[in-house]
């Protein structure tokens, strides 16, 4: 086996203990040696903070509430959550949080309400910030102009990337980071392709999204973290590089932002 290792950004954990138990092993088999597990329900959170407590040397923790949260309770009630989860746990990142305006555009400005205050209450603990963000570009943008932010290094990243190269600069331009997902490999996503192509080498990620959107080849199947070598080796084919030399630089981005 060879020494690439790889670093995988973004994945629920949603099983049992033993199902995540044996997730794990073939995680390390594939040579993914680190993984952001990633809240954003009740639910998510629970199942992040379970797997980083199970593997403190391997999951980093992302905490936080997702679209589809807003609306169902003021933004400060879920911002008191989050700073009591964080009295029982390190975070390594705020999460995942943002807009998506495609399965619930009816709830849009109470989402942009808890994406503002997720981002506020990032600023003030220095830690990075997990976006989710479909169909609300513009949105998007806005939100992260009008929301201070004090910090000097990047702040954060847009999870599972579908925008095109114009979005992808806009977002640069606001210190974010891009992951891309298994969406990069599936066959009608050329104009995908040409933002990953487009990305520079110290923004970009890599990410299973587990347990959604498995890749190419492994299309339809559920999705985990051993995965995220097919989605570097599609993008080693994108950027005409090679796959051990995506997962060096996207593990260097990736330990830089979330440790
Ligand atoms: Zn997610």
């Amino acid at each position: 086996m060879s020494n690439v290792t790889y670093y995988d950004t973004h994945a629920h954990f949603e099983g049992s203990p033993a199902e995540t138990v044996a997730l794990m092993e073939r995680a390390f088999a594939a040579g993914v040696c680190r993984i952001v597990a990633v809240g954003g329900s009740a639910g998510l959170n629970a199942g992040a903070l379970a797997a980083a407590r199970a593997y403190p040397e391997n999951v980093r923790l992302a905490l936080g509430f997702d679209r589809d949260q807003a609306g169902s309770a003021e933004p400060g009630v879920f911002a008191d959550t989050l700073r009591q989860l964080a009295g029982h746990a390190a975070l390594a990142a705020v999460g995942e949080t943002g807009m998506d305006f495609h399965y619930r555009p009816e709830t849009a400005d109470a989402q942009c309400a808890l994406f503002a205050a997720q981002l506020r209450l990032a600023d003030e603990w220095g830690l990075p910030v997990v976006i989710h963000t479909r169909e609300a570009d513009e949105a998007t943008l806005r939100v992260l102009d009008e929301t201070p932010w004090r910090g000097d290094c990047l702040r954060g990243v847009i999870h599972c990337f579908t925008g095109d190269k114009d979005f992808a600069r806009q977002l640069l331009d606001r210190q974010m980071a891009i992951s891309f997902s298994g969406i990069v490999t599936f066959r009608n996503a050329d104009r995908l392709r040409e933002s990953a192509a487009f990305v520079p080498d110290e923004r970009l990620l890599i990410e299973t999204d587990t347990p959604f959107l498995a890749p190419v080849p492994v299309r339809g199947q559920r999705n985990e973290p051993a995965f995220v070598t097919h989605v570097a080796a599609c993008l080693a084919e994108v950027r005409q590089t090679t796959a051990g030399r995506v997962a060096e630089l996207t593990s260097l981005n990736a330990r830089k932002l979330f440790g």
